[in-house]
């Protein structure tokens, strides 16, 4: 597949490290665990959203713009990905932030992800939850306009089918260092969210005819709701591409089990297996999405959906740095 006919701006560095897991692997006793090291994108302290900036601010360079917007939770790193990331391209940016969850402690108010915000020189403004967000970005980008500015709208984890083209990237990506590897990949499991990490690789996966089976595990939304949405911008992602009708329904996966009470919000589990694998693999993972999803994986081994004898490469997504809006969710040091 030949990605790079589309406008694409460098700001990923590439390719991530695929790495085995052996201590994470020996403490849960089931597959041999690799990981693919999205977190090491190393824009602005990396994570999946630049992949899929390098697509969308080429489209925004493209149309001229100088100044993107978008939005996010609080503790975004979508938002803190697209402000370091309009830094290095020379763009005004203005993140929009919902408070989805509710939180007004300091930490997570003003440390972790929105500290970096400030930090690469966006402009920050916060909204409380259930804010209509594409209304309040189409208000901003109208004030921009009216300053004489051109404003390039960035969706909400910038997943769109320009956006997801960083994760068809990433599936052939991590298909060549498996087969350079000769590691045979038996299941592939990530967080989903917006739905464009999970999207573009089910298109990379399923065009290049991998056989991989993909799992998406959820963080906000009910199963039924996330895999239309990861389906839609499937195929929207493939039309794009010019290879319309290649991922079939039934090979979007997502398993919503561990969401908890809601986005954004800490539980049991997320706390365990962050910690565990710090502990295990010095290896930092985030409480809103990878996570839960790492959560997720555990539980599915330990039940037995991923056996001994398999090799299963887990997506790390990033968000090492909304730890740090999240302190109180993880016991105090002894
Ligand atoms: C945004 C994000 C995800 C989810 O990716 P989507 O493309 O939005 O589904 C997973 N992990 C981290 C750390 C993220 O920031």
């Amino acid at each position: 597949m030949h990605l790079s006919r589309f406008p694409r701006i460098h700001l990923a560095h590439l390719p991530t490290p695929l790495e085995y897991l052996p201590n994470l692997s020996q403490a849960l006793g089931g597959p041999d665990i690799y990981i693919k090291r999205d977190d090491c994108t190393g824009l602005g302290t990396g994570g999946n959203k630049t992949r899929k900036l390098e697509f969308l601010m080429a489209d925004a360079v493209e149309n001229r713009a100088d100044a993107v917007i978008t939005h996010g939770a609080v503790q975004s790193n979508h938002a803190r990905q697209t402000a370091a990331a309009a830094a290095k391209t020379g763009m005004d940016c203005s993140i929009l932030l919902e408070n989805r969850t509710g939180y007004t402690d300091r930490d997570y108010m003003e440390s972790g992800n929105v500290f970096l915000d400030g930090l690469f020189g966006a402009e920050i403004a916060h909204f409380p939850r259930d804010t209509d967000m594409d209304g309040a970005m189409e208000d901003k980008a109208e004030e921009l306009r009216s300053r004489g500015k051109t404003p390039y709208i960035i969706p909400g984890g910038g997943s769109n089918a320009i956006g997801a083209l960083g994760y068809v990237n990433c599936a052939i990506e991590t298909l060549t260092q498996a087969n350079d590897m000769g590691l045979r990949i038996d299941h592939f499991v990530t967080a989903t969210g917006s739905a464009g990490t999970q999207a573009g690789l089910v298109v990379g996966l399923e065009a290049t005819n991998s056989q991989i089976p993909l799992l998406g595990i959820g963080v906000r939304a009910p199963k039924d709701q996330q895999e239309e949405k990861v389906y839609q911008l499937a195929c929207a992602t493939a039309d794009h591409m010019g290879i319309s009708g290649c991922v079939a329904r039934d090979k979007v996966i997502a398993n919503c089990d561990y969401v908890g009470s809601g986005y954004g919000l800490p539980t049991q589990s997320m706390v365990e297996a962050v910690t565990l694998m710090a502990h295990q693999e010095a290896i930092l993972m985030d409480p809103v999405y990878s996570g839960k999803g790492l959560a997720g994986l555990i539980d599915l081994i330990r039940q037995g959906e991923y056996t001994k004898g398999q090799n299963l490469v887990f997506l790390h997504t990033g968000g090492s740095a909304g730890l740090f809006g999240y302190i109180e969710a993880f016991p105090a040091p002894l």
